[in-house]
C-alpha cells in the first residue's frame, strides 16, 4: 500500500490529506498531520473522500471517453480524442471567422487547479482571442476581491489561519463555517476553549450551528449589513474608541464617513437591520475595545447586489479601530471553492488578467502581452458569469466551453440559463462526472481527470500554495484539463497558421509561467520553486525571500501611496424588495455534508445522513399564519420560476424568511429547473455577484391531484 500527499478538493479552507492507494486504486483518505491549515484533521466531506473514487463510482458515475452528440436530445456517443479535439478545433475556427472571437465563451471553476486556470485563460485570450472568460467564483467570491482592492489596494486576505487563534474577538459575518468551513470553526473552537473572555460575534439572518456558539447574534433581516456596519461605526465613533493615530497615518477618507453614518445612530441601525440597539452598542464595544479583533466573512456578505459595499463597510470597521496588521487582527474573507484564489492569482475571469493584472489598465495589458509575446490579446474586461449567459441568451456568445461546472443548476435564473445552452450553436462541457444537468446541453462532453488523478496547485484563503498530486492513473480516457485545453489550442493555432501559444507541457511547467506573471506584482512567488513545495510543503504568498504570514504589519497597504481607503457607501435595499405578493426572503445556502451540486459528493450515500432530501425552511409563526404543515408540499414561487418542495417549520430561520439549501439539482426535484429556478441574476455593480442571498418569494401550498 502506498500514501500520496494531496489536498481536499471541497472547501476553501485547503486541508491536507494523505492519499492510501496501491497505484491504481484509492482505498483511504485521512488528514495531513503535517499541512499547516488542518493538522491532521478533516471533517465529513473530506474524512469520506476515498468514497468518491470507489470502483462503482469510476465505471457509473466518471465521464470516461470524449462523446459526441448528433443533435440535442439525443444519446452522445463515443469518438476519439484525436476526433474530439479536431472536431472541436475546426468548429471553433468556423465561429471565430463567421462572428469573431468574442462569439466565443468559456466558464471555468474554482474547482481546478492553478495551472489549468492558466492554460484556459491562455486559450481564450491569447488564442481564441475573446475577453469572455469567466469563472463560477464570480458567484462566490467576487465582491470580496473588489472589496480588498478598494479598501487596502490588493486582492490579498491580510492575515492567516493562526489568526483565528490570536483573536480575542471573531466577527463572523454572512458566514457559518460551522457548516462551509469546518476544520476552521474547529479551530475557532479550540481558540475560544483556550481564551477566557473570548468574544464571538455572529451576524446572519439565520440562526446558524454557528451563531449557536456565539456570545452574541445579531439576527439582521437579510440585506441590511451596510447598515449596520454604519451603526457600528456610529457607536465607536461616539463612544471614542477610535484608533485616531492609526486612521491618521495610514488611511485616507475617514472624514467621508464620518460624514455618512452620522444619521446611522444605533437606534436607527438597529430599527433597520430589525436587531435590539443595545445588542449592536455591545458588538461595538467588544470589536472596538478587544485587543485583537478578527473578522470571517463570505457567501452572506458577497453574494449580493451590493456586495462591495457590504465588504468595504466591515472593512472600515477595522480601519477605524486599527483592528488591522496585527497578529489576530484582520478583516478575512474565507474562500469557497478549493481555488477560488488559484483562479485570481492566474487572472482566469473576465476582469482580470495574470498577476492581479486589469485587462482594461493599459500598463497591465502591456505587460501580459510582452511576457506571453502576444500583441493582439483583447485590452478589455469581457462578460461576467451572469453576462456571459444572458449574451448567449440573446445570440451573441455562439459557443460555451464549460470546464468542471454545472451552470444549469448552480447559475441563477436558471431559466435564462437553460435558453441560453439551447440556443448556443456550439456548447463543450469539459468535466469529470457524467450526470450533471448541464451535460444534456453539451454538443461535446470531453472527460477530465480530477482529484486523486491530476497533479497542480491550489491555494487556499489563507494565501497558502499547496501541491495536489495524482495517486492513480485518471479514470478511462481522462486527462488532465490543462492538456485538454493545451491539444486543441494547437490545432486552433495551427488553423491559424501560427505557432502554437499555449505549448507547455507538464504541470510544473504552467505553473513556471504562472509564477513568472507574478513578478514585481502584490501576490509575487518568484522566489518558490516547485521544489520547495514538494519537499517543504505549502507555502504562503507573496514569497520572494520566504513565505509572507501576515501583510500590513508596518501599517502601509497595497494602495500607490500606501494608505488604506474608508470607502464611502450608502445602504441600498436588495435588488428586489419583498411584497404582498411576495412576502418572504428567500436566501439559499450549504449543507454541512454537501459541496455545490454535488456531483462528487453526491455519490457518497453516508453524506445523505445528514439531510436526505431538498426541502424549503420557513419558521413555524409563518407556517401557522399560512395554515401550513411541517412536511406538506408547497410552493416557492419568484418573479422568474417556482419548485415545489416538502416544507420543513424550523425556529432558526427569522419570521418572513425562507431557506433553501443551494446544493439540489433537477434531478432531486423532478422536472425543474432546481432551487435557481427561483433566484435571481442581478449583481455587485461593481463585482459583478449576482445576489443569491435574496430573492422575494411567495409560499403557496400545493394541490394534489
Ligand atoms: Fe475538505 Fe474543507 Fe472539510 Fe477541510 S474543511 S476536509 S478542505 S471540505
Amino acid at each position: 500500500m502506498r500514501e500520496t500527499k494531496s489536498t481536499c478538493p471541497y472547501c476553501g479552507v485547503g486541508c491536507g490529506v494523505v492519499i492510501e492507494h496501491d497505484g491504481a486504486q484509492i482505498t483511504g483518505v485521512r488528514g495531513d498531520p503535517d499541512h499547516p491549515a488542518n493538522f491532521g484533521r478533516l471533517c465529513t466531506k473530506g474524512t469520506n473522500l476515498h468514497l468518491t473514487a470507489t470502483p462503482v463510482v469510476l465505471q457509473h458515475q466518471r465521464l470516461r471517453e470524449p462523446q459526441k452528440r448528433e443533435a440535442r436530445g439525443m444519446t452522445p456517443s463515443a469518438l476519439t480524442w484525436d476526433e474530439a479535439n479536431r472536431e472541436i478545433a475546426d468548429k471553433l475556427l468556423a465561429i471565430r471567422a463567421a462572428h469573431g472571437p468574442d462569439a466565443i465563451g468559456i466558464y471555468i471553476s474554482g474547482q481546478l487547479l492553478t495551472e489549468d486556470y492558466h492554460a484556459f485563460n491562455k486559450l481564450a485570450r491569447a488564442v481564441i482571442g475573446t475577453p469572455h472568460i469567466d469563472s463560477n467564483s464570480r458567484l462566490c467570491m467576487s465582491s470580496a476581491v473588489v472589496g480588498y482592492k478598494q479598501a487596502l489596494g490588493a486582492d490579498a486576505p491580510p492575515c492567516s489561519y493562526e489568526d483565528i487563534e490570536a483573536a480575542d474577538c471573531v466577527l463572523v459575518s454572512g458566514a457559518n463555517p460551522a457548516w462551509a468551513h469546518p476544520i476552521l470553526f474547529r479551530r475557532l473552537e479550540a481558540a475560544r476553549a483556550a481564551k477566557p473572555g473570548h468574544k464571538l460575534i455572529v451576524i446572519d439572518p439565520r440562526r446558524t450551528e454557528t451563531a449557536e456558539l456565539a456570545d452574541l447574534h445579531l439576527q439582521i433581516r437579510p440585506g441590511t449589513d451596510v447598515a449596520l456596519c454604519h451603526g457600528l461605526l456610529h457607536a465607536i465613533i461616539w463612544q471614542g474608541w477610535t484608533n485616531d493615530a492609526f486612521i491618521a497615518r495610514s488611511t485616507d477618507g475617514f472624514a467621508a464617513l464620518k460624514v455618512l453614518v452620522r444619521d446611522w445612530t444605533p437606534a436607527r441601525a438597529a430599527e433597520v437591520c430589525g436587531v435590539k440597539e443595545a445588542d449592536l452598542w455591545l458588538a461595538a464595544e467588544w470589536f472596538a475595545t478587544s485587543p485583537a479583533s478578527l473578522s470571517l466573512y463570505c457567501q452572506g456578505l458577497n453574494q449580493s447586489s451590493s456586495g462591495t459595499a457590504k465588504n468595504t463597510a466591515l472593512i472600515n470597521l477595522h480601519l477605524a479601530t486599527g483592528q488591522i496588521g496585527r497578529a489576530g487582527a484582520a478583516p478575512f474573507s474565507l474562500t469557497g471553492q478549493p481555488n477560488a484564489m488559484g483562479g485570481r492569482e492566474s487572472g482566469g475571469m473576465a476582469t482580470l488578467l495574470p498577476g492581479h493584472r486589469d485587462p482594461g489598465d493599459a500598463q497591465d495589458w502591456a505587460e501580459m502581452a510582452a511576457l506571453w509575446g502576444v500583441s493582439d490579446l483583447p485590452n478589455r474586461r469581457g462578460h461576467t458569469a451572469v453576462e456571459m449567459f444572458e449574451a448567449a441568451a440573446r445570440g451573441e456568445i455562439k459557443a460555451l466551453w464549460i470546464a468542471c461546472t454545472n451552470p444549469a443548476q448552480s447559475m441563477p435564473d436558471q431559466a435564462t440559463v437553460r435558453a441560453a445552452l439551447e440556443r448556443c450553436e456550439l456548447v463543450i462541457l469539459q468535466e469529470a462526472f457524467a450526470h450533471t444537468a448541464t451535460a444534456r446541453y453539451a454538443d461535446y462532453l470531453l472527460p477530465a481527470a480530477t482529484w486523486g488523478e491530476k497533479d497542480g496547485t491550489v491555494t487556499n484563503s489563507e494565501r497558502r500554495i499547496s501541491r495536489v498530486r495524482a495517486a492513480i492513473p485518471p479514470t478511462g480516457e481522462a486527462r488532465a484539463d490543462w492538456r485538454i485545453v493545451r491539444d486543441i489550442a494547437a490545432l486552433i493555432d495551427a488553423g491559424l497558421s501560427r505557432a502554437p501559444r499555449l505549448a507547455a507541457d507538464s504541470a510544473e511547467a504552467l505553473w513556471l509561467e504562472h509564477r513568472e506573471a507574478t513578478r514585481g506584482r502584490d501576490l509575487d512567488i518568484t522566489g518558490l520553486s516547485w521544489i520547495t513545495l514538494d519537499t517543504e510543503g505549502p507555502q504562503q504568498w507573496p514569497y520572494v525571500a520566504g513565505p509572507t504570514a501576515r501583510l500590513y504589519t508596518d501599517g502601509r497597504f497595497a494602495t500607490a501611496d500606501g494608505r488604506a481607503r474608508f470607502i464611502t457607501r450608502p445602504f441600498q435595499p436588495t435588488a428586489e424588495a419583498t411584497s404582498p405578493e411576495l412576502p418572504f426572503a428567500l436566501t439559499t445556502g450549504r449543507l454541512r455534508d454537501q459541496w455545490h451540486g454535488m456531483s462528487r459528493s453526491g455519490s457518497v450515500p453516508r453524506l445523505f445522513a445528514h439531510e436526505g432530501r431538498p426541502v424549503v425552511r420557513l419558521h413555524p409563526d409563518d407556517a401557522t399564519h399560512l395554515h401550513l404543515a411541517d412536511g406538506q408540499l408547497v410552493r416557492v414561487r419568484s418573479r422568474r420560476g417556482d419548485v415545489v418542495l416538502p416544507l420543513k417549520l424550523d425556529g432558526n430561520v427569522a419570521p418572513t424568511g425562507a431557506d433553501i439549501a443551494m446544493h439540489w439539482g433537477d434531478e432531486f426535484i423532478g422536472a425543474q429547473l432546481g432551487i435557481n429556478a427561483v433566484t435571481q441574476g442581478a449583481f455587485c455593480a461593481d463585482s459583478k455577484q449576482p445576489e443569491l442571498k435574496f430573492s422575494a418569494v411567495a409560499i403557496e401550498p400545493v394541490d394534489l391531484p
